[in-house]
């Protein structure tokens, strides 16, 4: 059964997502400090981490820079305050893969768990073909989440793996935003609410990102196609 780490100081909170783990079957561990949770982050013995910003030794900032500084690519799910979208920007900018905004509800935070380890878990031993794009000099595998030039391979995180699998689908045509949200975050109306807004933002912060990635082809390149979303234009081998 998946095990997950709980990093949160608030009692209450804390007990409330491991009460509700274990009645879905999961095995929690909960740490209420920063510095646990990077050492028990470092030993890897976790399928997902649920990780609070405000901790009181060292935010949750720094304990996720910090994994991910350190090859860690355990799926983490940020615990934020209400509204706070630049924290959600800044969170999923450096490596998590998924935020929940606090208060929510355990149905909902099961639901986001299980999207994210459902993707994760699959790889050992499924049997789903291995996925593999050629960007330019780049081998990008879908499976395995990594992103390869030369001897050099980067593990991806779910979000940043979902676009760029999408982009790579469209490959040299437009992808449309709305569609990206839609398969990506489960927006259907780009113009809706707070969400789709953060998610249209969090969409550029994952555009820039995957062009931070790729920059070493300049051949491959991630385009703005104004008013309709983004196209990946690649180079097409005679
Ligand atoms: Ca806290």
């Amino acid at each position: 059964m998946s095990t997950i780490l709980i990093v949160e100081d608030e009692e209450r909170i804390a007990s409330f997502i491991a009460k509700g783990l274990r009645a879905a079957g999961f095995t929690p561990t909960i740490t209420a400090s920063g510095r646990e949770a990077i050492q028990f982050g470092l030993m890897g013995d976790f399928d997902l981490i649920i990780l609070d910003l405000g901790l009181p030794d060292i935010d949750g900032f720094d304990v996720l820079e910090e994994l991910r500084g350190q090859g860690v690519a355990t799926p983490i799910i940020m615990l934020t305050a209400k509204d706070d979208v630049e924290d959600k920007v800044n969170g999923l900018d450096i490596g998590a893969d998924d935020y929940i905004t606090k208060p929510f509800s355990m149905e909902e935070l099961l639901l986001r768990i299980e999207a994210i380890l459902r993707r994760t878990v699959k790889h050992d031993g499924d049997k789903e073909p291995q996925r593999v794009y050629q960007i330019g000099r780049y081998v990008f595998n879908t499976t395995t989440q990594t992103l390869s030039l030369g001897e050099q391979s980067r593990r991806l995180t779910t979000k940043e793996c979902e676009l760029l699998s999408l982009l790579c689908l469209f490959a040299n045509q437009t992808l449309e935003r709305g569609h990206a949200l839609n398969v990506i975050w489960g927006i259907t109306e780009p113009t809706g609410g707070h969400d789709s807004s953060f998610s249209q933002r969090s969409m550029d912060v994952y555009v820039t990102k995957l062009r931070r990635m790729l920059d070493a082809d300049e051949r491959v390149e991630i385009k703005n196609v104004h008013g309709k979303g983004y196209k990946l234009v690649v180079p097409v081998e005679a």
